[in-house]
């Protein structure tokens, strides 16, 4: 039986391994690892019945090398220090990899939000908020948070006025936590983020016909079996955009179960259903399977696990057919079965490449917030108005008349969607020939995973050689 290794470890594990690829001195190696600072806070929550409890909670900033920190708040009773100092390393080098200009932070708090209602999860979110202000870890230029496990844009929208009613006067305090809802300098598209960037990511590497030779599928999203795990924000976006590209969706798994048709399943179906019963199980034509881990073993041709940490282990890893593991959840592998997997022929599409669309958004958004002004507002109407003259130019010249359709198609400046969506898309595709291209560089041993940590481990220490710390 495998002992599965606390999480830090197994991150480090992989730096370790990507390190042994370059020629930088272990000082710099060790300081580009270590997490920076933790800060665990215990505080009492006054429940609605009354009763006192003790909520533990965690901010960890791994890498101040680029500032501010960022990374997702986590609700969950999984929540530890390790946990949170792991999550805040794989920000670090999922910012490096994405070249979005963060150093990586994440925090959590202990609590299955379920058990508590929506003002005690009010309270809990804003006494959270004051204890990171009150440590100096939260702040447009210090460490901003965003969503992630169990937290939404309510949560972000409560930090944001947790924030602005504790430090008046802050002319940027809206990019003090990202993930807002739009109507409070929230970001059109980044909800969906995470979800459509696993879709780009995997639509980049299925379009490389010779990767998908090696795994004996051809090549295209077309057509391609697909089961998620995890059906929360991230996991239904990545279902949905996987979906409308081509793929089909065999298979979703919750936490209460899972369901399976091989023709496949209509997502916005399952999601309406599941909004309706409040489960996605007993969905009209799919079976239901009753242990959601055994949604894992399913024939497929890409698993997208969306939920946790340590799902695939060396238990089970054995029985996973899919050719392609794409990894929507941070650490859903460990070490070992990722070697399994490896040596099976699989290709693995890393956590710190393939979730990092939200915090692509999350940039946008920040640096939104920091302008003062909406992607798009200004040069819209003028964009217009100049694709306007060169149609009627065209007209006068050509003697063609355009139609009604097709001058609002051509005339029609971005909306700040469009631009958010198409920015995601080129970062991400970006990013992944970068990552393939390291992986192909060096031929023996190099996967995706230790690719992107060689390109994280170049793109920190760099930082570190302009401060002038290191020579
Ligand atoms: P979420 O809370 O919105 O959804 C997670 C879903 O997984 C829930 O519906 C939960 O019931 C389900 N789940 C939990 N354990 C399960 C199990 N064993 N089997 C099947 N389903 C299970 O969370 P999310 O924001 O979608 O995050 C999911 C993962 O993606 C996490 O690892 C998170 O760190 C990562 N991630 C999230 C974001 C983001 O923008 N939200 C960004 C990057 C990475």
């Amino acid at each position: 039986m495998e002992t599965v290794l606390p999480f830090f470890e197994q991150v480090n594990l992989n730096f370790d391994k990507a390190g042994g690829y370059t020629n930088y001195p272990p000082g710099l190696l060790e300081q580009i690892k270590i997490c920076n600072s933790v800060y665990h806070m215990t505080f009492p929550l006054k429940r609605d019945d009354g009763k006192i409890e003790t909520i533990h909670a965690w901010r960890a900033e791994h890498s101040h090398h680029k500032l501010p920190t960022k990374g997702g708040i986590r609700y969950s009773t999984l929540v530890n220090e390790d946990e949170i100092m792991a999550l805040a390393a794989l920000m670090t080098y999922k910012c490096a990899v994405m070249d979005v200009p963060f150093g990586g932070a994440k925090g959590g708090i202990q609590i299955n939000r379920e058990m508590y209602s929506v003002s005690e999860l009010e309270r809990i979110t804003r006494r959270y908020t004051y204890e990171l202000i009150r440590k100096n870890f939260i702040g447009p230029g210090i460490d901003v948070p965003a969503p992630d496990y169990g937290t939404g844009a309510r949560e972000m929208a409560l930090i944001l006025d947790t924030y602005n009613a504790l430090t008046p006067d802050k002319l940027d305090a809206l990019a003090c936590v990202t993930g807002k809802p739009v109507e409070q300098g929230g970001m059109y598209g980044r909800k969906e983020a995470t979800g459509l960037g696993v879709y780009y990511g995997l639509r980049e590497a299925c379009n490389f016909g010779e990767d998908m030779k090696l795994l004996g599928i051809s090549p295209g999203l077309e057509g391609k079996t697909v089961v998620v795990q995890g059906f929360g924000n991230v996991g239904y976006h990545a279902a949905k955009f996987l979906q409308e590209g081509g793929a089909i969706i065999t298979g979703i798994a919750e936490y209460a179960g899972a369901i399976h048709n091989s023709r496949g399943l209509d997502v916005e179906k399952v999601e309406s259903y599941r909004n309706e019963n409040g489960s996605i199980l007993n969905f009209a034509g799919a079976a239901t399977i009753k242990n959601p881990a055994d949604a894992l073993e399913l024939e497929c041709d890409i698993l997208v696990p969306a939920a946790l940490e340590n799902q695939i282990t060396s238990e089970n890893v054995h029985h996973i057919k899919a050719r392609i593991i794409a990894e929507a959840a941070n650490g859903p592998v460990t070490p070992a079965a990722h070697d399994i997997l490896k040596k099976r022929g699989a290709l693995i599409i890393p956590d710190t490449y393939l979730n990092a669309g939200g915090v692509t958004v999350s940039y946008f958004e920040w640096l939104n917030n920091l302008s003062h002004v909406r992607f798009g507002r200004v040069g819209r109407r003028f964009e217009e108005n100049s694709r306007k003259d060169l149609m009627i130019a065209i007209e006068k010249i050509t003697g063609k008349r355009f139609s009604e359709e097709e001058v609002t198609q051509l005339v029609h400046g971005p909306e700040e969607k469009t631009l958010v969506n198409s920015s995601l898309e080129d970062t991400m595709s970006v990013a992944y020939n970068e990552i393939r291209e390291i992986r192909n560089q060096h031929i023996e041993g190099v996967d995706l995973r230790t690719a992107s940590f060689i390109k994280a481990i170049h793109k920190i220490a760099i930082s570190y050689m302009e401060l002038g710390i290191f020579p």
